[in-house]
């Protein structure tokens, strides 16, 4: 029994799945980029590797994806292996059902797999939708120059716990870097109609500055929708 696979979630496990099985990357390697733990080059990668032996895959398996489909694979597995293969489809076909949903504008979507977590459908959701916001904006912040994947934010306008039936519209988020991100969701700010900075009375002077001369970034497509804006305005920037 592995020491770590109940301290780590269900997202994370995926990406180790895909990581080794697909993109081959080392145990040293998925430890650091993904577990975000240091992994010396002496004995490092222990933990990534506890976590793949726990679900019975060694190193034959590695890359195993780049020769054989992952449907083939997954009937010809068994055990553990089958359960973490079965896990990684469904994490595959509901990010697809996702995206297929945005482009159909219907916006409520949430997956009826049964092998995923509802944490786990939760966040493939906010995923899917934050790379098409991202690309959205030409990766940069609708405010600043800030064009860092990492310091970038997919920022909903009216609340997600709020409003499940526009969770996955485009037109109900902005991609906005930390700072401003939490800025514009902590009320410091709104935008008007006409994608203008409003200050609630919650600024002073030093957020003030820091964005009276800010200009929004209008993006071509899915540009927010002016009554989510207002909703922000009116509920949560009290002015
Ligand atoms: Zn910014």
């Amino acid at each position: 029994m592995s020491r770590y696979i109940n301290s780590i979630d269900e997202e994370t496990i995926v990406k180790i799945l895909l990581a080794y099985l697909r993109d081959e990357l080392s145990h040293r390697d998925i430890q650091r980029e993904i577990l975000g733990l240091p992994a010396p080059t002496n004995g490092g990668g222990f933990i990534a590797m506890d976590i793949l032996h726990h679900f019975n895959i060694y190193g034959k398996k590695k890359g195993i994806l780049k020769k054989r489909q992952l449907s083939d694979e997954l009937q010809i597995s068994e055990g553990n292996y089958k359960v973490a293969l079965k896990k990684l489809t469904e994490y595959i076909n509901a990010e697809k059902e996702a995206q297929q949903c945005i482009e159909n504008g219907d916006y409520s979507y949430s997956s009826k797999s049964t092998e995923l977590t509802t944490e786990t459908k939760v966040r493939i959701n906010q995923n899917v939708l934050r790379n098409h916001i991202l690309k959205n904006y030409n990766y940069q912040c609708a405010l600043c120059d800030i064009n860092k994947s990492d310091l970038l934010i997919c920022s909903h306008i009216k609340p997600w716990a709020i409003d499940p039936d526009n969770r996955l519209n485009p037109t109900n988020a902005i991609c906005f870097c930390v700072l401003h991100d939490r800025l514009f969701d902590r009320g410091y700010f709104g935008l008007n109609d006409h994608y203008e900075v409003i200050f609630s009375t919650k600024s002073d002077e030093s957020e003030r500055k820091l964005l009276k001369d800010s200009i929004f970034k209008i993006p071509k497509d899915f540009p927010p929708d002016p009554e989510f804006l207002r909703y922000h305005l009116n509920e949560i920037c009290k002015r």
